[in-house]
């Protein structure tokens, strides 16, 4: 994992609560079970709050490498996430039950991490169905050609619901 979302909070965990910072971020992110095809770019409301910081991404954009799932060829998704907040803590609030869930302010360098909450929002927000183009025709069943490419004389089956390509795209990755 290279650089990461992060950002310094130093100045206003020094201001009073409800001092807001601004940004807009594009920064290149590497993921080990998340195939990036472009940067992260997005914008970023950091508050300060009583315990901490509250941080807010909004209008998150990016490229994620997958497969059509009708005829398999490699794509690029647009995932956008339209808004995330997560609060980070300068220290552990006695109400916190699950400290799992909670996030801290770096004490030595007053820097805040959005790179694991994030990449939790893509997996929540990648596209449950990848095509290619609403129009994909898909891979004939029978005889395995790609329809977009060249007709076959296969009768056609019927699909839907029941995908005879799932067997298929589990051999090819
Ligand atoms: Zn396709
Ligand atoms: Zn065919």
């Amino acid at each position: 994992m290279n650089n990461g979302i992060v950002f310094d909070v130093g100045k206003l965990i020094a201001s009073g609560e409800g001092v807001r910072d601004l940004y807009s971020f594009d920064i290149p992110l590497d993921f080990d079970d998340i195939n990036m095809k472009s940067s992260v770019c997005g914008k970023a409301e950091l508050m300060r709050i009583e315990e901490g910081v509250n941080a807010r991404l909004t209008d998150v954009e990016m490229l994620i490498g997958g497969r059509c799932d009708k005829c398999l060829k490699k794509i690029d998704n647009k995932v956008n996430i339209d808004q995330m907040e997560r609060q980070f803590f300068l220290h552990k609030p006695s109400y916190i039950e699950n400290p799992n869930d909670t996030f801290f302010i770096d004490e030595k360098t007053f820097t805040i991490d959005l790179t694991e909450p994030l990449r939790q929002e893509i997996i929540l927000h990648f596209p449950l169905v990848q095509v290619c183009s609403k129009s994909c025709k898909g891979i004939c069943p029978i005889c395995g050609k790609d329809r977009n490419k060249e007709e076959c004389n296969c009768k056609p089956i019927k699909t839907e619901g029941n995908n005879p390509l799932a067997v298929l795209k589990n051999l090819i990755k």
